[in-house]
């Protein structure tokens, strides 16, 4: 339960999972669904050739009929900003494959040219979050102070997407009272909703027109978008007044965008491009790798290799002990794809 809080049996990391409608082009192109859902937790694959359907069950799958609005509630995204507000470390993130619907489902669709706004209805789950969570920051009384800071790590290397000048790659370090931080990140004072979301579309933008995305804009970053929530400690009455000298709660609230989760060899990449593989595979396979460390239940004993990729680093307050973090996987129901969905759907079944 929430008064629990994320010490308690539940399972460190919650998974939904998402498939998204056919495209048009996979429509066009005649291609079939080798996915149906039965239920609100199991996902049954067919396998094209025939033989027989294997299943998979997820906290939550949502099929291609699901609004926007359904997957923020099957999320329950609500419960992880309620835990941030407490002083937790949370964590929402996409995986799967590019174009399996991982930032349509953090951030909408992309908007359709000049002075055409993406409708409200299609807002994701950050854009969501974000007014839930001013709106609660607002009723709870006592004063919330909320900053934020967004970052892309490419090849390993870390871009402010907020910076001022132009960006340089930035350091990533450790101290005893910070844990793992980037050095001179731009972290930005919120005042209200409307400064948020400008900055989340400041962001975006910059992650759409960087160099080094000329094709498949982003596809081969990772985003974070970390919130920072700092508010007095609640002072119940029949305990002692605080020492003063203690400093107030203040939890993480962090969407990350991971880059796409497609295998090396399918990208036939050589030299830089194959360099670029290669870190992603990095992040992603570190990322995999200290979960499946995590949920060991000798995990006790193990030593989290967090320290081996710069996403594992930044996400490691969140996965180790004092956060909680939501895992959406993202496939596409083609039958076309299907094998790089069931990869998606082994690394997240996994990750329960
Ligand atoms: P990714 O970030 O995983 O590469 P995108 O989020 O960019 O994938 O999605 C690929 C395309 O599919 C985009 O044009 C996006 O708008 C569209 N799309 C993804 N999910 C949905 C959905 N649930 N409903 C409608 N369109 C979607
Ligand atoms: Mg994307």
């Amino acid at each position: 339960s929430l008064e629990q809080g994320p010490q308690g049996q539940e399972t460190p990391i919650q998974v939904v999972l998402r498939v998204r409608p056919m495209s048009t082009a996979e429509l066009r192109r005649g291609e079939q669904s080798a996915l149906h859902c039965s239920g609100t937790q199991t996902l049954q694959v067919s396998p094209p050739g025939g033989g027989p359907d294997v299943a998979f069950r997820f906290g939550a799958v949502l099929d291609g009929a699901r609004t926007q609005e359904d997957v923020f509630r099957a999320c329950g995204v609500r419960r992880l900003g309620e835990l941030a507000l407490r002083g937790f470390s949370c964590t929402v993130f996409t995986f799967g494959q590019t174009g399996s619907g991982k930032t349509y489902t953090l951030t909408g669709p992309p908007p359709q040219g000049e002075g055409a706004p993406v409708p409200p209805s299609l807002a994701g789950i950050m854009q969501r979050t974000f007014a839930w969570l001013l709106d609660r920051a607002q009723h709870l009384g006592a004063p919330v102070t909320l900053r934020a800071s967004y970052l892309e790590i490419y090849n390993e290397q870390v871009r402010d997407l907020l910076s001022v000048g132009s960006p340089r790659p930035l350091a990533v370090r450790w101290n005893k009272t910070r844990g793992f931080y980037v050095e001179q990140l731009r972290v930005v004072e919120i005042g209200g909703l409307e400064a948020l979301m400008e900055l989340l579309q400041m962001g975006l933008s910059r992650r759409r027109s960087s160099s080094h995305t000329l094709n498949q804009a982003s596809s081969r970053s990772h985003a974070l978008l970390t919130l920072y929530i700092s508010r007095p400690r609640p002072q119940p009455q029949q305990m002692p007044p605080l020492d003063p000298g203690e400093p107030p709660a203040s939890g993480k609230l962090c969407f990350v965008d991971l880059a796409g989760s497609e295998k090396v060899a399918a990208t036939g990449s050589r030299g830089e491009l194959m360099l670029e593989a290669n870190n992603i595979n990095r992040s992603l396979l570190a990322l995999g790798h200290c979960i499946s460390l995590l949920l060991d239940p000798q995990r006790k004993h193990n030593h989290i290799p967090f320290r081996d990729s710069k996403l594992t680093k930044l996400l490691a307050d969140s996965l180790g002990g004092h956060g909680v973090t939501l895992m959406v996987a993202c496939v596409s129901p083609s039958a076309r794809c299907l094998p790089e969905t069931l990869s998606t759907l082994r690394y997240a079944s996994r990750a329960q």
